[in-house]
């Protein structure tokens, strides 16, 4: 009999524990999505004047450039890049809580990835340039069409070629490039910048972690961008490898698979017209 109350306490502290366990994890779980409400109310207020900023700015480089000063050129350019930044930041905030509450739909529909690629690329050229780096997109192949969703691509190449600017200093070089292989696509974006250490490597994949080193100390950011492009990356049913060393550079490196949808057309990209 001093067995069976022995056993009866044990079980009676086991039951207790995961009663409290339990109870934990309701009130994390309670806290975690008035947080995600939080983030994507607040996200949704700030974007919507910002999208309304940069409507302005385009009208206004396209209407009045002529009618403005250098000086005013050079305020105007930089406003459009921070209005940029800002709201990469927010359509990543709004992305990150979507996809964290299960809620990714994706519009998957055929594309020529090179072309699509490539226009991306060039989007961006003019801050490379600005911060005189180099950047370039090199492939062998004159085509590839693939099925995916458009803007889950571009915001992942953004992500990684807004970093690639910004972790790498003057006079460095990013490259793009794509090849196929067995049924997949594979598309790198590499840098010569700051690199990180190894032993951060895996960690920048994960929601608000920053490497915390002198370089990136001076740049801002969150820490989401990749935890994002890991999850859009994923949702496309690919994968993603970071191949760095601290002061020489960094690779990123996506295997998307090449399927096509069936019986899609080829649509003419967003990014083009
Ligand atoms: P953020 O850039 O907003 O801090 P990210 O999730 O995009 O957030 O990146 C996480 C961290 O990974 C960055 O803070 C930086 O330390 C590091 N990192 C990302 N891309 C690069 C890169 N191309 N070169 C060097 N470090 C990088």
């Amino acid at each position: 009999t001093e067995q069976v109350m022995l056993d009866n306490a044990v079980k009676y502290q086991q039951d207790e524990l995961l009663k409290v366990e339990r109870e934990k994890n309701a009130a994390l779980e309670n806290s975690i999505n008035i947080k995600d409400e939080f983030l994507t109310t607040i996200s949704h207020e700030f974007k919507t004047p910002l999208t309304v900023i940069n409507s302005a700015i385009q009208a206004m480089e396209l209407i009045c450039k002529d009618d403005l000063s250098d000086k005013a050129k050079n305020f105007l350019n930089k406003i459009r890049q921070n209005t940029f930044r800002q709201l990469r930041l927010v359509n990543n905030l709004l992305d990150v809580t979507k996809i964290g509450a299960g809620g990714i739909k994706l519009n998957k529909r055929n594309h020529d990835i090179i072309l699509l690629t490539r226009s991306i690329t060039e989007s961006v050229n003019l801050y490379a340039l600005q911060k005189g780096i180099k950047l370039s997109f090199v492939t062998s192949l004159k085509k590839k069409v693939i099925g995916l969703d458009e803007e889950n691509y571009e915001r992942i190449m953004l992500n990684l070629l807004s970093n690639a600017i910004k972790y790498t200093s003057s006079g460095g070089k990013i490259e793009v490039s794509i090849k196929a292989r067995k049924g997949n696509v594979i598309i790198s974006v590499k840098d010569t910048g700051f690199g990180i250490p190894r032993d951060k490597q895996e960690m920048v994949f994960e929601r608000f972690t920053q490497v915390d080193n002198s370089f990136t100390r001076q740049a801002e950011g969150t820490g989401i961008g990749l935890a994002l492009v890991k999850m859009l990356v994923e949702a496309l049913d690919g994968c993603i490898h970071l191949k760095s060393r601290e002061y020489k550079g960094s690779v990123f490196t996506i295997i998307l698979p090449s399927a096509k949808v069936e019986g899609g057309d080829v649509c003419i990209n967003r990014t083009n017209t």
